[in-house]
């Protein structure tokens, strides 16, 4: 068993003290989200040329070939949260598309 630290010191109780404040908020600094939420993945823009290869466009009421009601938020391909405005989809990797959008890659959900 080890001994107590001399708490008459001075010195030692500020220590003690510091470390009291230090460790909790070492802990926080590590625990996942406490720096924030990482920031989102950049929004495709529908005039690039992986854009318009598949024709994407960010509002499915001004594409000419959509199926009425198909849009990126019931595509099999999207992985944005449910009721989410945009999120990412499987073909656009690193990039997020807007949940009202569509393309020409259109796939139902199973
Ligand atoms: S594949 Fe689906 S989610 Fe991705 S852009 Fe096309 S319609 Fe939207």
């Amino acid at each position: 068993m080890g001994s107590l630290p001399d708490l008459k010191s001075p010195a030692r109780r500020r220590l003690l003290e510091r470390l009291s404040f230090a460790v909790p908020l070492a802990a926080l600094a590590v625990m996942p989200g406490a720096r924030g939420a990482a920031a989102a993945a950049a929004l495709l823009d529908p005039v690039s040329p992986e854009a318009k290869a598949v024709g994407y466009v960010e509002d499915a009421a001004g594409a000419s070939g959509a199926a009425r009601g198909s849009t990126c938020a019931n595509c099999a391909l999207y992985q944005g949260a449910d009721g989410s405005q945009q999120g990412p989809c499987q073909i656009f990797p690193g990039k997020e598309v807007k949940a009202a959008g569509w393309c020409a890659s259109w796939a139902p959900q199973m």
